[in-house]
């Protein structure tokens, strides 16, 4: 099979590699959509932080937003999934210890994560292998697009559900990459009043397009003396955002933080306490997975429009250095077909 995976910084094959085998209780899965994301970024460039801690060793087979058919099943694994259209969760525990035992399998300290960690290849090639209890069938109502975006949306909607907002409550979201927008989307048809705020002005006319009509530059956000928000998601990647996030939340409400900046973000925590602020961290989709899926089957959220475009193999350096296609349409998601090369 085809697979492209980072061999060295700024560095991409595409290898042949010998045909997946399902072990026991795995599904082995026909790629047909995966997603690039920040996270394949910084694999891509070297800067990701698990390099130097040793969790991820080059060379890594990118792609943990993906998509496909089940072609094959290990022993344990009846046969009725061959066929099914399936994705997969990213964060696989290792079963054992008391996180696990609880559910809480992405907080594991021994887990692997597919695509990013401990050699388990991701969805940028023509095969993966998952775990049959990592797996969600697809419902018919989900497109192939749609599919391949049910990871990143799992952490999105999970971003939403942690800031316990109701009807009409005022949400701010900062950044306007693929997490915010989803997380805007997934507000929206919670009837949460959103409001979005990012660095470029193509990124918020995107945003008006996808009909959320409370759009703020962040220079807006920093010198407003407005009464605050309900709650504050910060999904941007810059290191000031979290501590604006907090002087822009109301006194007892909830700072939600998904985004990793390349440099620690400082907080004055004195701000926290004296407005009785929880502040919550989201790591993975995990929780989020089966929530999404119901969204975008239901039609309540569509994530299509986010797709700017769908390469082959050979785009996808070009594309992790930065660039856009020529003919890429608006939104901030790139996909991949892995069975175009
Ligand atoms: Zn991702
Ligand atoms: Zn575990």
């Amino acid at each position: 099979m085809r697979a492209l995976r980072v061999i060295a910084p700024f560095t991409i094959e595409i290898a042949e590699l010998a045909d997946l085998i399902p072990g026991a209780d795995q599904l082995l899965v026909s790629v047909e959509r995966a997603g690039i994301c920040g996270t394949d970024v910084e694999l891509y460039s070297g800067d990701m932080a698990y390099y130097e801690s040793g969790r991820t060793t080059y060379p890594v087979q990118i792609g943990h937003e993906w998509t496909g058919i089940v072609s094959g099943v290990g022993t344990g694994v009846s046969r009725s999934w061959l066929g099914k259209r399936v994705t997969g969760d990213t964060m696989l525990g290792c079963g054992l210890c008391t996180r696990c035992a609880s559910g809480r399998t992405h907080i594991c300290d021994q887990r692997i994560e597919i695509g990013i960690t401990d050699g388990w290849g991701g969805g940028l090639a023509e095969q993966i292998l998952i775990p049959e209890r990592y797996a969600f069938v697809i419902p018919e109502s989900i497109s192939i697009a749609a599919a391949a975006m049910i990871e990143p949306a799992g952490n999105s909607l999970r971003t939403v559900e942690a800031t316990g907002l109701v009807d009409h409550q005022k949400l701010l979201i900062l950044g306007l990459g693929t997490i915010g927008l989803l997380a805007a989307q997934f507000a929206r048809a919670k009837n949460i009043e959103v409001h979005v705020a990012g660095e470029r002005e193509s990124s918020l006319n995107f945003a008006r397009e996808l009909g959320i009509m409370h759009t703020h530059t962040i220079a807006d956000i920093q010198e407003s003396t407005g009464s605050g928000f309900d709650a504050v998601i910060d999904a941007s990647s810059s290191d000031f955002m979290p501590n604006l996030a907090l002087q822009r939340v109301l006194p007892g409400g909830k700072v939600v933080l998904i985004g990793l900046s390349g440099t620690p973000s400082l907080i004055d925590t004195r701000v926290q306490v004296l407005k009785d602020v929880t502040v919550v961290g989201i790591l993975s989709a995990s929780p989020g997975l089966r929530g999404a899926i119901n969204y975008f089957a239901s039609g309540a959220v569509n994530p299509e429009p986010l797709i700017s475009e769908v390469i082959g193999l050979r785009d996808v350096a070009n594309r992790l250095a930065g660039n856009r296609g020529i003919e890429a349409g608006p939104g901030p998601k790139i996909h991949v077909d892995p069975r175009i090369l």
